[in-house]
């Protein structure tokens, strides 16, 4: 039976879960809010299924991909709407088409992220952009075998220890499924973004209540809609931007954060303002797993894998219009066949030059080493402390030693 060693050593893809044939694994959040599994003895036959699938027991050889690409989506709409070059929606778009089913992660009622799946293309917009929190996997492992059975094309996205996860669950290889991974930094612990987004409606409450000495009509705004990687300034100055609906009948036009310029906009903050990005950056609030990922570097057995593309400004500079550029890295037959019956804007370009601009594609997050001060804070305090740890743990020297690891290990690769 799964017995995890430490927290490092689960990624918490559940596949496990979804295995047991007893159905004794429950998935609970520990403090931190990330989900650990926890089997029932009583009810456990010992079959060892759970650890057969877990991709932590279980890892493949690193793959290197046949092509790379850098792609842009024709449609500058749904690129500005996506968090890189928004080849996700023409891949989604290409299996609705076909008569196939979705999955990907999307955000649930309380803003938190789930993973589902739509059958049509009105629903892929939930999936579009980046949600930088870990997302419940919920059963669709068990959704995506049964509609493979039923011999629908089916395509499965998320992180790439999701699939592999998957992949182990499957047990066997599927010619109508295609595996999408994003390449990922790590994931943000669900409990700090719940408690950062309950601190942003508590202030705009606070002002909205100021405001209602001369406006009583003025309530609580309800979200509705978040995004992580919003283009207004840029791809590369990215923003997070929570939308909110005035209840406000009267005065539309209340400003809650000072870089606002729309009516209904409750947060907008650049990346080098925003405390909860700037907190998931510098690895303080990821899932322990990421700094030993089972699955990166094609560990995962995905068709295709796709990620920023940071380095085109150097390696493209043509190309670089700050609009968002995907890398897609094709890495079996089958993600050659799907690429190839797509008509996105693209070139070919090396490995070599995707990587140089992303590590995150071969390379597990250096845990902060202020991990367990900012825990211990967040726990009393909530996020008081936040900006004193984030001085702290991201001093000059470190940045200059992280960016010396860059170039290093771009040198390595080229020799290689
Ligand atoms: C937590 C996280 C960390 C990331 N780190 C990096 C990085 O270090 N380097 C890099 O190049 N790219 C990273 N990305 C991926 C990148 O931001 C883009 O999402 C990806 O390149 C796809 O872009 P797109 O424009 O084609 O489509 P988009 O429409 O932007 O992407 C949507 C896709 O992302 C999936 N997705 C969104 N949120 C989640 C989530 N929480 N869990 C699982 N799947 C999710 C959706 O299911 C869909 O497949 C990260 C994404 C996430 C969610
Ligand atoms: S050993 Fe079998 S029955 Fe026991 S928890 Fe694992 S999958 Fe379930
Ligand atoms: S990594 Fe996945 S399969 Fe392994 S113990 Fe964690 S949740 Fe279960
Ligand atoms: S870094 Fe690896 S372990 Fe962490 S969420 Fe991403 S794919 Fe999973």
């Amino acid at each position: 039976m799964i017995n995890i060693r430490d927290k490092y050593s689960c990624c918490g893809c559940a596949a496990c879960v979804q295995a047991c044939p007893k159905d004794c694994i429950s998935f609970e959040e520990d403090e931190q809010g990330f989900r650990y599994p926890f089997v029932d003895k009583i009810r456990c036959i010992d079959c060892g299924l759970c650890e057969k699938v877990c991709p932590f027991i279980n890892q493949s050889e690193p793959l290197k991909p046949q092509k790379v690409y850098a792609a842009k989506n024709p449609n500058d709409e749904i690129r500005l709407k996506s968090s890189s070059g928004g080849i996700f929606t023409m891949l989604a778009e290409f299996i609705i088409d076909e008569g196939g089913v979705v999955f990907g992660a999307r955000f649930d009622k309380n803003w938190e992220v789930e993973h589902g799946y739509t059958q049509i293309k009105e629903g892929i917009e939930a999936f579009r952009g980046s949600k930088y929190l870990q997302s419940r996997i919920g059963n669709t492992y068990v959704q995506v075998r049964d509609f493979l059975i039923e011999g629908r094309k089916v395509l499965f996205s998320g992180t790439s220890c999701q699939i592999a996860g998957l992949k182990l669950f499957l047990r066997k290889d599927y010619d109508n499924l295609l595996t999408i991974d994003i390449v990922c930094h790590g994931v943000p612990s669900p409990l700090i973004w719940r408690t950062y987004l309950n601190d942003i409606k508590s202030r705009s409450k606070g002002l909205n209540e100021k405001k209602s000495v001369s406006n009583p009509l003025i309530e609580v705004p309800v979200i509705t809609g978040i995004s992580f990687r919003d283009k207004l300034y840029g791809w590369k100055k990215y923003s997070i931007v929570i939308r909110a609906e005035s209840t406000c009948k009267e005065n539309k036009n209340i400003l809650l954060s000072s870089m606002n310029t729309h009516e209904d906009i409750l947060l907008n903050e650049t990346l080098d303002k925003n405390l909860f990005l700037q907190v998931f950056l510098n690895n303080l609030c990821l899932r322990p797993s990421c700094a030993a990922c089972p699955a990166k570097s094609g560990k995962c057995g995905s068709d295709l894998t796709i990620a920023d593309y940071w380095g085109v400004a150097s390696h493209h500079p043509e190309w670089d219009d700050d609009k968002g550029t995907s890398l897609v890295l094709v890495n079996t037959i089958r993600g050659c066949r799907f690429f190839d019956n797509l008509h996105p804007i693209y070139t070919e370009t090396t490995y070599f030059e995707g990587f140089f601009g992303n590590p995150s594609i071969e390379n597990s997050i250096t845990e902060n080493r202020y991990v367990s001060v900012f825990w211990s804070s967040f726990r009393k305090e909530g996020f008081k402390y936040a900006n004193k740890i984030l001085r702290k743990s991201s001093p000059l020297l470190s940045r200059f030693l992280f960016k010396i690891n860059r170039i290093y290990i771009g040198i390595k690769r080229f020799l290689t």
